[in-house]
């Protein structure tokens, strides 16, 4: 009572992309009167059964934020419903605070007119509430540092991320793909007509399909247009055939795009969303475990020209994104192990739990707890940085300097393999620096090696391969900024000469 509830409630919806409810306003809209004008004359046991009514309504349609009364949880089963139901959050407060906001007489709250009265009620929901599956504190809190903490317990519990950009935050959700329909409907309320882009592997392997059959079941129209896999689709040439496609079936500025496939799709389908008649609002379903902790979020799209990759593309956003981790099972060993590398990567700079699990598990490590905290980290970077120009989204380049030069040198090896490469790379040079504890190379090899990942590096200590990064775009002037560790979880970035990070990684201290 008086914690907020309903400004904390509405932030919080706004924060997880969901609708919201207040159920006192609902109440007052069902009976056509308000609140104390019901207690007052049918008196509160019809007040709670009226109560009880509405809130199950709201249960069953699932996906809001629904602010309570006060008293709500206590009465009947209500609580148990709300628990069987979501998330409950109980907002906490002291007495002293809720009686200072809620000065008697002037609440409109029926049960708040009286200090003594409060009192005793306090103490006899205190126990009620402490069932509730997270406390969160709001003594001396604004209401947004409340929602935020709420919104946090959310996410941990519920198991997806949100990319906070203002009105254009959304969420990553981890959850099945026959939910789609169900999200669409949710976060893409005004959508006449729905496409989904995908490439022959996926649609092989039925996912588009069952994308296909969610939405239509949800009451959405929708069309499949797919296209070759594989990065070669990249291309303009593309983009102007999948958007005469979708304007041959029909899709104008109140469409919306669902990208169902790896990253090569996603990238492609968000690109065409972006200028497809100027625009029009999209979702990721990315079915790689690569899309999954990586290029799904963070909205960047593009395609390759000849001179050169994502070299053509835009920032945009996507209204959702939708893992399914379900729809791996089919992806090649391959993909998925290279994939494993970037988990790694992600633990090395800010998860020191996640790289124990791999430790300890290895490829059988629990791939919707990994993703989930692959996603969560890239949606906090994104969200600090979105366009990459206060420089936080330069730690995520770990392992990506020698790990891009070995991948455009090599041309038999996967993004992710060069990756892990590169990652044994960065562990070499930290520690010969002394920038790392003693061990951190051989605690990465370990680990990557358990992932069934290739973690040699001496064959790719060459001249041509230094040359690739003494070209990269990433090195202003002289010098190239490296991703080093001072320990998992912490990176730290460090200015070197090609011919210094040469040295390094062959076990030659840099002269000079
Ligand atoms: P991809 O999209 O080519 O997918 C890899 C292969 O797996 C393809 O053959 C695809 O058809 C197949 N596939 C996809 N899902 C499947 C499934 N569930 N079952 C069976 N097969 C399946 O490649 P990727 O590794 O997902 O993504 C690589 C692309 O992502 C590159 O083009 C890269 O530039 C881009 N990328 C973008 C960002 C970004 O921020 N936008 C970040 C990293 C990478
Ligand atoms: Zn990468």
């Amino acid at each position: 009572m008086a914690t907020g509830k309903t400004s904390v409630g509405r932030l919080v919806a706004t924060e997880l992309g969901r609708r919201f409810v207040d159920l006192d306003a609902e109440i007052e809209r069902t009976a056509g009167r308000s609140i104390p004008d019901i207690f007052k004359t049918d008196g509160e046991p019809a007040f709670r059964r009226l109560e009880a009514e509405v809130l199950g309504k709201q249960l069953d349609t699932r996906g809001a934020v629904i602010a309570t009364g006060g008293g709500t949880p206590c009465a009947g089963d209500n609580l148990e419903r709300m628990r069987n139901a979501g998330l409950v959050v109980a907002l906490e407060a002291s007495l002293e605070t809720i009686l200072g906001r809620a000065a008697p007489g002037t609440t409109g709250r029926p049960l708040l007119e009286n200090a003594d009265a409060a009192k005793q009620l306090y103490a006899e929901r205190a126990s009620v509430y402490s069932r509730a599956h997270a406390i969160v504190k709001t003594d001396g809190l604004s209401v947004e540092a409340v929602a935020t903490e709420v919104a946090r317990r959310a996410n941990l519990r519920l198991g997806h991320a949100t990319v906070r950009l203002g009105e254009r935050s959304y969420p990553i959700r981890l959850a099945a793909l026959k939910s789609l329909g169900a999200l669409c409907k949710e976060l893409l309320p005004g959508a006449t007509q729905l496409a989904i882009i995908t490439d022959d592997n996926v649609k092989k392997h039925g996912h588009a399909q069952a994308a296909k059959d969610s939405v239509e079941r949800a009451g959405f129209k929708c069309t499949i247009v797919t296209i070759p896999a594989g990065e070669v689709s990249k291309q303009l040439s593309t983009v102007a055939w999948v958007a005469d496609e979708l304007a041959r079936a029909g899709l104008d500025r109140k469409s919306a795009i669902l990208a169902v496939g790896g990253g090569v799709v996603g990238d492609l389908a968000g690109f065409v969303a972006s200028t497809l008649f100027r625009g029009i609002p999209y979702a990721q379903v990315p079915t790689t475990l690569l899309a999954m902790v990586d290029s799904s979020i963070g909205g960047k799209t593009a395609v390759d020209l000849p001179s050169g990759k994502n070299l053509v593309g835009a920032f945009w956003q996507p209204r959702f994104v939708l893992a399914d981790v379900e729809t791996l099972a089919t992806l090649p060993v391959r993909e998925r192990r290279a994939a494993m590398a970037e988990v790694m990567k992600t633990g090395l700079l800010a998860d020191p739990e996640l790289v124990s699990r791999l430790e300890t598990h290895g490829e059988a490590i629990a791939l919707e707890d990994a993703v989930w905290r692959c996603a969560r980290m890239k949606a906090e970077v994104v969200s600090a940085d979105e366009r990459e120009l206060t420089g936080r989204r330069v730690f995520l380049n770990l392992g990506h300097t020698v790990g891009h030069a070995i991948e455009t040198y090599a041309k038999t090896l996967v993004h992710g393999e060069c990756v892990a490469l590169g990652l044994v790379a960065a562990a070499r040079v930290s520690e010969r620096l002394k920038l790392s504890v003693v061990g951190l190379e051989a605690r990465v090899t370990a680990a990557l090696k358990r992932l069934g990942l290739d973690t040699n590096l001496e064959p790719w200590l060459k001249p041509d391969v230094l040359q690739i990064i003494g070209t990269d775009k990433k090195r202003a002037g002289k010098t190239l900024t490296y991703v080093a560790l001072e320990d998992v979880g912490r990176p730290k970035t460090v200015d070197l000469t090609v011919d210094d990070l040469g040295d390094l990684l062959r076990g030659v201290r840099p002269s000079g």
